[in-house]
């Protein structure tokens, strides 16, 4: 794990959200949105809990309509039963005065509420609904996040500042006067949320863009200006390797200044892909930048023109499942084996030297190489496998490994 001075993270309010606690310089927390129909109780929920096993801490749903707004409290109900214990957030727009007050079952199970100022009324109903929906809020004791969006900026504030900006002697260019909207609404929107009693450690703020290089200007500012704790996320990142690169090159240089709180990724699912794609990202980003463990790392090298066969792409793939798929596991008998670290490698030019840096690595043969494959625990060559059971025993080999070195008992 990397030290703190390598990472120095902001300081900012913990707001704890039902035993999850984001800022205070708690672990950056991953959270993730469903995409169901929220008022279909069955499907929600199983959504819900599909996130939660794969390491989301905080899932928000959608609460869009009454019907939504009357299912959340079957659904928190039923995630109970199940034993799935993860904090429930509501996403409101336009109407979420309305539902929080003709659900009140519905205001109580959720864990924290989304509040967009940009869509929260419109004219002399601004204030008046996002004095309610904070009102609420407070009478719960439900800590909120201001949520802003480029894509439902505050339009009357869009317009304020870009009169304010006419008269300036030099004016801004459009995008920083943009950039400016957004930072202002999340700030003036928690003085609001303060002034009506909401605590300073009840409010989580995120003020989102599509754009890697305006996102990580307007955190800067967001971070400078305010102790808030930060949500983090590019929006509407796109689809497959496009999503994932764009949001890792947005908040890895974000967190790396120690800025963020909890981190969403918003992928676009490919058509029938799974909803769990995000939170994988998210911990893998977390990791790979050594600020949280999940589950066991495989380095595994590219392949090149020593490796004839796809054998040892296969392997790394068996490893890499094999261990996610026992990490729920692992995480409550053997605590600490996310840390473990592995190593697949392709020929004999590399694969010695990274084996011996992971805690179990295995070098496998190489085009002209002979056939067997050396497998170094903990940086000694301790046996060398051969023949057709190559992956059933180096697998063998990982759950023996973390049997002996991370028992609970
Ligand atoms: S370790 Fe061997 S097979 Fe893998 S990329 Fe390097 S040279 Fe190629």
């Amino acid at each position: 794990m990397i030290s703190e001075e390598t990472h120095p993270r902001r300081a900012a309010h913990a707001v704890h959200v039902d035993g999850v606690t984001l800022g205070g310089r708690a672990p950056i927390v991953v959270q993730s949105m469903t995409n169901t129909d929220t008022a279909d109780v069955p499907a929600t929920t199983r959504q819900i809990a599909e996130l939660a096993r794969a390491g989301s801490e905080l899932v928000r749903v959608t609460v869009n309509t009454a019907e939504a707004a009357a299912a959340v409290p079957h659904i928190v109900e039923r995630l109970d039963t199940m034993g799935v214990r993860v904090p429930i957030i509501g996403d409101f727009h336009y109407n979420g005065h309305k539902l929080l007050a003709d659900e009140p079952a519905c205001a109580r199970s959720l864990a924290k509420y989304r509040i967009n100022p940009g869509n929260v009324g419109f004219g002399k109903k601004k204030d008046s609904q996002f004095a309610a929906m904070i009102e609420t809020a407070i009478g719960h004791d439900k800590p909120v996040r201001i949520g802003v969006n480029w894509g439902s900026l505050d339009q009357a504030l869009a317009q304020q500042l870009m009169d304010e900006n006419a008269q300036r002697a030099q004016p801004w260019d459009a995008a920083a006067v943009m950039r400016e909207a957004l930072v202002r609404s999340a700030v003036d929107s928690a003085a609001r949320a303060e002034a009506l009693g909401l605590a300073p450690d009840r409010i989580v703020l995120s003020a989102k863009v599509s754009g890697v290089q305006e996102l990580i200007s307007v955190y800067r500012e967001l971070a400078r200006r305010s102790q808030h704790a930060l949500h983090l996320g590019l929006t509407e990142a796109g689809m497959g390797s496009k999503g994932i690169v764009a949001s890792t090159a947005a908040l890895s240089v974000l967190l790396q200044e120690g800025i963020g709180d909890t981190i969403r990724i918003s992928l676009t699912p490919e058509p029938g892909g799974s909803r769990t794609q995000e939170v994988v990202v998210a911990q893998e980003l977390l990791q790979t930048m050594g600020l949280r463990a999940f589950t066991p790392m495989v380095t595994a090298c590219p392949g090149c023109g020593r490796t004839t066969s796809s054998f040892f792409q296969e392997l790394a793939k068996t490893v890499q499942d094999h261990v996610r798929a026992r990490m729920p596991e692992w995480r409550i008998s053997h605590p600490g084996a996310e840390n473990l670290t592995l190593a697949v490698m392709g020929c004999v030019v590399n694969g010695p030297g990274e084996s011996k840096h992971a805690h179990i690595g295995i070098s496998l043969p190489g085009t002209g190489e002979a056939p067997a494959a050396p497998v170094f625990i903990d940086g000694e060559k301790a046996v060398t496998l051969r023949g057709e059971r190559i992956a059933e025993e180096f697998v063998a080999l990982i759950d023996d490994y973390v049997d002996k070195r991370f028992s609970a008992s």
